[in-house]
């Protein structure tokens, strides 16, 4: 694991460790007050046998932006970058060498300071990353497709708030609603929030739709960034791959080149999914994040009734099939696009 202590002096000499138990003061504020944010992103075998990692900047970029939101001590990102590159580049035997495989990374910055004044915790901070080989969450063919279970009583976050960064403090109070969507055979929440039903995540991933355009083409919808919606590497990725693909930068498997997918990051809302549905205009929902990639959603439970979408033999659509293919494609280093797998 690598730690870096920090203290009124700044950032200690940066450590390569084993794996093993912190030890920390009881009255730490991340224990009280939960300054903790983190990361989660994935390295890849490349074909030369050598570990990568996708669009690793971005990364320590919300990283960055996490921890000044909790008043943590701020940080050079492409120092921390160099840390985790080494890190992985030492640890590149845990990365198992099988497709849709990986090792997952999660580096962590929580608030050590020895006090239980309720107070800022930009004096006493460590930052530690820890890393998990990974297998793929959906298996084409052989898994469903996700079920969400809506929540209309409950909101992941609102405006003004901390949905848009990843501290620890946002996942906890999720906790209850996922055991409860899981106890009526859900896999993950669909947050929305207000009384329009406006559509937020499917649990700790990013949702999206595509829609039939009278002229052949798609739209591809996604709730824009409000400051409710975590701003998902994966889902930057996806719409800058639509885009490119609508440009005629690149061309993804299985959708024609004539096949402009036109991207929109909108206010979505579930009567409105529920009527495209009903229309025969919605053609796929899915998700995508960094630990499933994409992964298609086959319904979405409300008040005791299931609304259900079209059915893909894999369990993906097309969009989302191309989309998830190129997405590996590149994490894994087989085609090269702009810079985005990164070398450690
Ligand atoms: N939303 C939430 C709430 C998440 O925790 C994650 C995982 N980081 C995502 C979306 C997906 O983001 P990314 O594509 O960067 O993994």
């Amino acid at each position: 694991m690598l730690m870096v202590d920090y203290d009124p002096s700044g950032w200690n000499a940066p450590e390569i460790k084993p794996f093993g138990p912190l030890s920390l003061d009881p009255t730490s504020s991340c224990f009280h007050y939960c300054p903790c944010v983190f990361e989660g992103m994935k390295a890849y075998l490349g074909p030369d046998g050598k570990p990568r990692l996708f669009r690793p900047e971005l990364n320590m970029a919300r990283l960055l932006r996490s921890a000044v939101r909790a008043t943590l001590p701020a940080f050079d990102p492409a120092a921390a970058l160099e840390l985790v590159k080494r890190l992985v580049a030492q640890e590149a035997r845990w990365i198992p060498n099988k497709p849709y495989h990986g090792l997952y990374i999660r580096p962590t910055i929580i608030g050590t300071r020895p006090n239980v004044g309720v107070m800022p915790t930009d004096d006493y901070a460590l930052f530690f990353t820890v890393c998990v080989p990974a297998g793929p969450m959906f298996k084409p063919g052989s898994s469903t497709p996700l079920a969400l279970l809506a929540m209309e009583d409950r909101v992941r976050a609102w405006p003004g708030g901390t949905g848009a960064y990843k501290l620890g403090a946002n996942y906890a109070p999720a906790f209850e609603s996922q055991k409860e969507a899981a106890s009526r055979g859900y896999n993950q929440n669909l947050w929305m929030i207000g009384k329009n039903q406006q559509i937020c995540e499917a649990g700790i991933m990013n949702f999206l739709v595509v829609l039939k355009r009278e002229d052949g083409s798609v739209d591809l919808l996604t709730p824009e960034l409000d400051g409710t919606i975590l701003p998902g590497v994966t889902r930057q990725s996806i719409l800058e791959l639509a885009r490119a693909h609508t440009e005629g930068r690149t061309e993804l498997d299985g959708i024609l080149p004539s096949t402009k997918i036109h991207t929109r990051e909108t206010l979505i809302t579930l009567p409105e999914v529920r009527e495209w549905n009903a229309q025969g205009k919605l053609l796929e929902v899915f998700a995508c994040g960094t630990a499933a990639v994409v992964v298609p959603i086959g319904r979405i439970g409300i008040n005791d009734e299931d609304i259900v979408f079209p059915k893909y033999e894999e369990g993906y659509g097309p969009v989302a099939k191309a989309l998830w293919q190129r997405l590996v494609a590149i994490q894994e280093g087989r085609i090269e696009w702009e810079g985005w797998s990164v070398p450690c």
